[in-house]
């Protein structure tokens, strides 16, 4: 769901069009010599193809990415983008393009990533169909709008917009649409071990991850993502003795399953500060209510040590995670 077309489109578009803006230089957008009414059409087109993609059903399983990579291609081509299209497999595909500099310099390129499947949606439990692109009071509905078919629009019009408006460029700006993001990572592992080239390697690459805040169409916070969470897979298999469902039978397979699963849960993980944590705390700490929570976020290793701070962090889903190791039982499919 997004909150309005025209500020989230036009915060990612400024963004994403000024490759310096992303480094830390200081320097005039490329957008601001771009007339209003030009812009608000760039955002009426945003919009369109917006709700075109969300109605492409790209759910993994199966994926169906080719559909997406087919979309995209059909922009690129009308806009005479270089693109190429890759099927790695039947009905999976990644589609890469890119706008090379004007003259080719020192730069290394910059990535546009973005995946074009989405996670599987149980249409009862929406208030549109899931791939209808609806707008419904503003926002328009869609598996994927969030995760992460509008950053991936966003990208596409960034492409078109350098393009048309012949933006000079002193990098070449790539963008790169994978498939199977949300399973197995099959589509880059399959770019990095057979279009490799083709990454021109790159030093920046932009991609979901890290939220930001935006208030009154002003970012407040721009948060950079720098680190991941790493899966560590284990099978759980369970033996027991078999018999009649009628009966009681304590130590059945599927009886020790859950009471193993359930120890596995209530086992708790230890506290842990990274570095890479401690920064973040401190760099929200002046974005926190009150002074004390201030001070507190400012010196994490020692407000963990209050009681009542460390419960209200480990209360907080989206930070408790940043401080220790967490489990969650997935279904075998995805071992
Ligand atoms: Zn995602």
């Amino acid at each position: 769901m997004l909150p309005s077309r025209t500020h989230v489109f036009r915060f990612l578009l400024l963004a994403l069009l000024n490759p310096a803006l992303c480094l830390g230089q200081p320097s005039e957008l490329a957008s601001s010599a771009i007339p209003p009414e030009k812009l608000e059409a760039y955002s009426d087109l945003a919009q369109q193809w917006e709700q075109e993609y969300l109605r492409i059903d790209t759910s993994n399983p199966p994926g169906n990415e080719a559909r997406a990579a087919a979309f995209f291609k059909r922009i690129f081509d009308q806009e005479g983008i270089e693109n190429q299209v890759f099927e790695y497999q039947p009905g999976r595909a990644n589609i890469w393009a890119r706008i090379a500099a004007g003259t080719p310099g020192p730069k290394r390129p910059i990535i546009l990533l973005n995946h074009e499947d989405v996670v599987t949606s149980d249409p009862v439990r929406w208030k549109v169909p899931p791939f209808s692109g609806k707008i419904v009071d503003g926002a328009i509905y869609g598996r994927g709008a969030q995760d992460m078919k509008s950053e991936g629009l966003a990208q596409l019009v960034v492409m078109v917009m350098l393009k048309r408006e012949k933006v000079p460029l002193d990098r070449d700006v790539i963008f790169l649409a994978t498939a199977d993001e949300e399973a197995d990572g099959t589509g880059t592992d399959w770019m990095i071990a057979h279009q490799r080239g083709l990454l021109g390697n790159a030093e920046y690459l932009i991609t979901e991850g890290g939220e930001n805040l935006n208030e009154n169409g002003k970012a407040k916070y721009i948060g950079i993502d720098v680190a991941e969470k790493s899966p560590f897979w284990l099978k759980i298999t369970a033996h027991g003795r078999p018999g009649h469902g009628s009966r009681a039978i304590p130590d059945s397979a599927p009886n020790r399953l859950v009471r193993a699963l359930n120890r596995i849960l209530d086992h708790p993980t230890e506290l842990k500060v990274l570095p890479v944590a401690e920064e973040f705390f401190r760099a929200m700490a002046p974005l926190q209510a009150s002074p004390e929570r201030q001070r507190q976020f400012r010196n994490l290793r020692q407000s963990l040590k209050n009681a009542r701070f460390r419960r209200s962090v480990e209360n907080t889903e989206s930070l408790n995670y940043m401080l220790r190791n967490t489990r969650q039982p997935q279904p075998a499919r995805r071992l």
